[in-house]
């Protein structure tokens, strides 16, 4: 329990009595603190710089950041890692608008984060009378988050924490918002009453037990079936019941098709694994099960031509309403996977279902078929480098270090990375999500070196990088083991676009030949240009054993890539355009 020594209050503030007194500060700390909390991602400002101030001085790791957003999305993938909600902390209005894209992506994503943001006087915002940087931040925030809360009282701070702990992790997990008035912060009480009115959440996750009979509908289900299929989501990687999953897959011998966080539950090199025979599986598999991954987008919805003909499906996740949501769920199974798969296991002991040897067979041809052909333009040495050629070398560096943690995003640099780079161990590929969102890399980076300590990688394309390069200057000021590697086609998709109507240049270019490597230079990290896969690879190499903050620019072909990378066929092109 922190507090206040009476001779620092002002005369009017002592008691008679000279009891210890606490304030709303140390208040939100203890709560913090007592639940576990050891970093707070954030952006300082008014009313919380004093707080950030004051969470440092007794223990709390403060990462301050550039701009919230990226603080916002390391907030979000710390919660992702460690199943504790991550937490990131900005000033009022502005400053929370620009964590609030990153609690609508936790919250889409199912990453438990708190977004706690200082706000203005409620008397005067609710009145609209013009405060500084006025907003009703509640409720803005509250479509866009699982929950969200406001404490007027120093008493009331306990129970608000809690409360937002709470809603982050149980149940599906997701954003929760915290808005702390800055009033709030400088309430005093009784600091044994303010000790008495804090929390500490207990068992904060329950465990969500499936009821028996969904168990056996389910495992009659994948009996019954010629050519089944599991596919594991990030939701599975979430749950960290990697041991029991990996039996599952194991004792039941079906081909598993990884979703892209969820690579590395089971090695991408696995035998049962599916992903080089994706489109095969996809669409000759007659019953699909899934275990923390939706049938969104991603997933063609579970329909349509990727999906063929008719199958039957079996989910698994801890969020009764996702069933159904687009084909029907023949066996739901809800409950934590970790306790689902479990009970399977259980009840598997009896009785295993083997998979069919020829649906073995036929995934196996077409997987090994297709890593053959690709094998060839992996290790390719054209000048400039392509896409591939790159990634060859990158894929080299993850698979003689299968414990670093790989962050991934762009266009073509995200779709052929998740296709070609193996992954070896469980949450170790952090990327764009399900929004396929950019702007997620340095944020990712920068939480992922702060929580496991481990050498990070971050692939980043040169349009991605931009919406999140400034923090590289955070990177250099804690020094963190992160080596972002620019693929850097001077454009958007393409550095050959042409416009021709005026000397403006196409909108989807960027300056020819940048140099970010000079950038990463500039606050004291390493910038190297590499030009050639071999250059590539030991660059990248010479960071991961230093540790050393460094940026590779990696000069790719700037004809190489397309357009939308593989979702072109989400972007609308009209037919008119060349008249
Ligand atoms: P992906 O994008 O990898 O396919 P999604 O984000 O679509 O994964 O799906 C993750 C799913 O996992 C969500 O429906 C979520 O409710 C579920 N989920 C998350 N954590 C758990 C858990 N501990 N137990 C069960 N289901 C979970
Ligand atoms: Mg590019």
């Amino acid at each position: 329990m922190v507090s206040v020594p009476a001779e620092k209050l002002s005369e009017s503030e002592v008691t008679e009595d000279q009891r210890e007194q606490t304030d709303g500060f140390h208040l939100i700390i203890d709560a913090l603190k007592l639940n576990g909390v050891e970093t707070i991602y954030g952006v300082p400002g008014i009313p919380i710089t004093d707080f950030g101030r004051m969470a440092q001085a007794e223990g709390l790791r403060v990462i301050a950041f550039r701009h919230e957003q990226h603080a916002g999305n390391a907030a979000a993938i710390a919660g992702y890692l460690t199943k504790s909600p991550g937490i990131c902390l900005t000033v009022s209005a502005p400053g929370f608008l620009n964590g609030l894209t990153a609690l609508a992506n936790a919250t889409t994503n199912c990453f438990p984060m708190i977004l706690i943001s200082g706000s203005s006087e409620r008397e005067i915002v609710d009145l609209q009378q013009g405060d500084y940087e006025e907003m009703d931040q509640l409720a803005i925030a509250k479509p866009l988050c699982k929950a969200a809360f406001r404490v007027l009282h120093a008493e009331d701070i306990g129970i608000g924490v809690a409360r937002a702990i709470r809603a982050a992790v149980s149940g599906r997990p997701g954003g929760v918002y915290l808005d702390l008035p800055a009033k709030l912060f400088g309430q005093v009480m009784d600091a044994e009453k303010g000790n008495q009115s804090l929390i500490k959440v207990i068992d904060p996750a329950p465990a969500q037990i499936p009821a028996l009979e969904s168990v056996e509908r389910a495992l009659e289900l994948l009996k019954s079936a010629e050519r089944p299929l599991i596919i594991l989501g990030k939701g599975a990687a979430y749950a960290q019941a990697d041991d029991a999953i990996r039996s599952l897959v194991e004792k039941t011998g079906i081909p598993f098709l990884p979703m892209s966080m969820a690579k590395g539950i089971l090695p991408d090199t696995h035998p049962q694994c599916a992903g080089a025979a994706r489109s095969l599986v996809l669409k000759e598999s007659d019953v699909v099960m899934l275990i923390g991954a939706r049938l969104n987008w991603l997933l063609s919805q579970g329909k349509g031509k990727p999906w063929g003909g008719k199958k039957q499906f079996i989910q698994v996740d801890i969020e009764p309403t996702e069933m159904d949501s687009n084909v029907e769920i023949a066996a739901p199974l809800v409950g934590d996977i970790g306790s689902c798969v479990s009970a399977m296991l259980e009840g598997l002991k009896s009785n295993s279902p083997a998979a069919p040897t020829d649906w073995i067979n036929a995934v196996k041809t077409k997987k090994d078929t297709n890593i053959a052909k690709m094998a060839p333009r992996l290790m390719n040495d054209n000048f400039p480098m392509d896409f591939h050629g790159a990634l060859g070398a990158l894929r080299t560096v993850i698979k003689e270090r299968p414990d670093a943690i790989l962050v991934n995003e762009g266009a073509n640099t995200l779709d052929l990375a998740r296709g070609i780079i193996d992954m070896y161990n469980p949450r170790k590929r952090l990327d764009v999500g399900t929004w396929g969102v950019m702007g997620i890399g340095m944020g990712f980076a920068i939480a992922a070196a702060v929580e496991t300590g481990k050498p990070v990688l971050a692939i980043e394309g040169d349009s991605a990088f931009g919406f999140s390069g400034m923090e590289i200057e955070t990177i250099c000021r804690y020094n963190l083991p992160v080596c972002v590697v620019i693929f850097n086609n001077s454009g958007i998709y393409r550095g050959t676009d042409v416009n021709e109507q005026s000397s403006d240049p196409a909108w989807t270019r960027f300056v020819t030949d940048s140099r970010y490597d000079k950038m990463m230079e500039a606050f004291g990290g390493v910038g190297v240009h590499a030009t050639t896969p071999e250059e590539l690879k030991q660059a990248v190499d010479t960071a991961m054993d230093s540790g050393k903050p460094t940026l590779v620019n990696a000069a790719i072909n700037p004809a190489a890539g397309s357009e939308s990378g593989r979702i072109g066929n989400l972007n609308p092109q009209s037919k008119l355009k060349k008249k």
